[in-house]
């Protein structure tokens, strides 16, 4: 039997709305084999994944979701397979934290200015004292009501050009790629259909992202639909990169997208888990 791999996924510890145990439980019920922890710019979980995998013989690959600022733009890169304890790595992402917590402040001034008054409690109340992101925001939003979900909260609030959008650096991308490589990790770029780039934008990031050292590619996502896998498909095998695959998801309330149900890995890619730094299967 083959394994059941989803290695990209966020818990309550950044912007998910399952706590570790209770996503590794769902994790388990979806019979998935081999998961990978990726929240945003933190590996403050992975000991807990760790032990929740154990428990179930679920094979937990420690991960992190960097988001980085390439030529003006917001890419995602995962770092898979990490040493969560390196210290470089670690001092990178409490930078990014920091930022953070700059930008939900200044987020939540620009919704004031628009008329959403208390926007920083609200969304802290949903970050329950992890870092605070969009998304938080986001159900803040829903939650009075100025929205019905939180699509149109993006769209109408929170992405370039909106009342509260606010721009700013996150690392670069020879940073994050240098911090993966400090922590033994093997570097994705993730979900790389979602950010629309024109063909030849797609081609420089992949060559500089290849220059910097990544080796992945997230073919295979929750957010690709069949073509956006054929064509990102197409990228990667002209660049050599392995494929990953993961679902991106945040927990049971969008309805839509599920956990370790993928499409699989197109031929001729060779899956990242042939990497040969990833560990090796759970002896079953
Ligand atoms: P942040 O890293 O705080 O800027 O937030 C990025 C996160 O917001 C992503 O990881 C998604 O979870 C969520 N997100 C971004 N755009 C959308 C969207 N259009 N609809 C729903 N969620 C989104
Ligand atoms: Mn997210
Ligand atoms: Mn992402
Ligand atoms: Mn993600």
């Amino acid at each position: 039997m083959s394994m059941k791999y989803d290695l990209h996924m966020h818990s309550t510890v950044s912007d998910g709305t399952l706590s570790v145990d209770d996503l590794v439980s769902e994790v388990a019920k979806a019979g998935v084999d081999c998961m990978a922890l990726t929240d945003h710019d933190t590996v403050d979980g992975i000991e807990a994944a760790l032990q929740a995998c154990d428990d179930k013989a679920i094979q937990c690959i420690p991960g992190v979701e960097i988001s980085i600022t390439w030529n003006g733009q917001v890419i995602h890169i995962l770092g898979l397979n990490i040493n969560h304890n390196n210290n470089k790595l670690k001092h990178g992402l409490n930078k990014l934290l920091e930022f953070r917590k700059w930008r939900a402040e200044a987020i939540a001034n620009k919704l004031g200015k628009a008329g959403i008054p208390d926007a920083l409690a609200g969304a802290a109340r949903y970050a329950k004292g992890s870092l605070i992101g969009r998304m938080h925001f986001a159900r803040f939003l829903v939650e009075q009501g100025i929205c019905a979900d939180i699509r149109s909260v993006f769209k109408k609030y929170l992405v370039r050009g909106k009342p509260g959008h606010v721009t700013g650096e996150w690392a670069s991308l020879e940073d994050a790629l240098s911090w993966i490589r400090d922590a033994g990790g093997i570097a994705a770029i993730a979900h790389p259909a979602r950010y629309r780039l024109t063909a030849t934008r797609l081609r420089a990031l992949i060559e500089d992202f290849s220059e910097a050292g990544g080796s992945a590619y997230e073919v295979v996502s929750g957010s690709h639909n069949d073509n956006e896998i054929r064509s990102m498909a197409g990228y990667c095998d002209k660049y050599q990169l392995y494929a990953t695959a993961g679902s991106d998801y945040h927990g049971p309330e969008n309805q839509w997208l599920h956990l370790g149900r993928l499409p699989t890995i197109p031929e001729p890619l060779v899956p990242v888990w042939q990497h040969p730094d990833w560990p090796a299967p759970l002896a079953s």
